[in-house]
């Protein structure tokens, strides 16, 4: 019985993965045919100034299509993913031109990006694709418009340290915050927002992996994820990653047990 209970359990876990990659595929490729109907009409219209963005747009979501591919090879091929110092600002300035074309024309994109901004530790590929799964969520929560603010900042958590969780030390994060001014979200939704498979869209437009996929990223990576809803009001999603400090890195730093309990 244990068995078949550890079996399920790895089966879900694959579905869960596979699920998650195929609805970030399918994002991608929905931005790849708007960025080629864009290119279409304009070409139609006569009007070939610019068309290298929507070149440029397409050819970029098709190379982190291949990556996402990549990333379910190394899986199948039990690879376990490597996280890189990534500049979360540069990454999410590299994001505008795709986020842009997933947004309707009535939602305007606010990008505010703190200065020295620490390096974080993480797979970009995934903080990718977690930004484009909250951009859509946002998009989808403002049906008829509104304003989207992707901001990063420096906040101070608590981290756990070791395998118990009463090992707690403060620390710093590099915070991406993604938020709407849209619906917000009722408190039976916020309760069960992370769980696979839980979504309130209509069959064939949400798979209900967006948020689960964002929730693994950040406890894969060492970090949360928090979600502050209001009803009539918006929703604003915050990542919290672990900074990339070579301090934090080095034993030294890390504070004895009793130091923790004392704090
Ligand atoms: P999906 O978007 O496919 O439904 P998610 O896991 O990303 O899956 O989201 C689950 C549910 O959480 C959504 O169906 C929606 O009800 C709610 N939700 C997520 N993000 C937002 C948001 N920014 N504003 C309002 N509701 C949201």
């Amino acid at each position: 019985l244990e068995d078949q209970l550890r079996q399920s359990q790895k089966m879900e876990a694959v579905g869960q993965l596979t699920g998650g990659i195929a609805h970030d595929f399918n994002n991608l490729l929905t931005g790849i045919v708007g960025s080629l109907d864009l290119l279409q009409s304009r070409m139609a219209q006569g009007r070939f100034d610019r068309l290298d963005r929507y070149i440029n747009s397409a050819t970029a979501s098709a190379n982190r299509a291949a990556a996402l591919t990549h990333r379910l090879l190394a899986f199948a091929r039990r690879q376990p993913l490597d996280p890189k110092p990534v500049e979360a600002n540069r990454l999410i300035v590299s994001m505008e031109e795709l986020l842009r074309r997933t947004l309707s024309e009535s939602i305007r994109l606010k990008i505010a990006a703190v200065d020295d901004l620490p390096l974080t530790l993480c797979d970009p590929n995934q903080l990718e694709s977690a930004i484009l799964n909250l951009a859509i969520n946002a998009r989808d929560a403002m049906p008829s418009g509104g304003v989207l603010t992707i901001e990063t900042s420096i906040s101070n958590l608590d981290r756990v340290y070791a395998a118990s969780q009463k090992d707690v030390f403060p620390a710093r994060y590099v915070t991406i915050s993604v938020s709407d001014t849209g619906t917000g979200m009722p408190a039976d939704v916020l309760a069960q927002a992370f769980d696979p498979f839980f979504t309130t869209k209509p069959l064939g437009e949400g798979t209900g992996l967006g948020l689960s996929m964002v929730y693994g990223f950040a406890k894969q990576s060492e970090g949360h994820v928090r979600i502050y809803s209001e009803v009539g009001r918006g929703t604003t999603v915050k990542i919290y990653l672990p900074c990339h400090s070579g301090e934090l890195e080095s034993e030294a730093s890390v504070p004895a047990l009793s130091e923790i309990h004392r704090a």
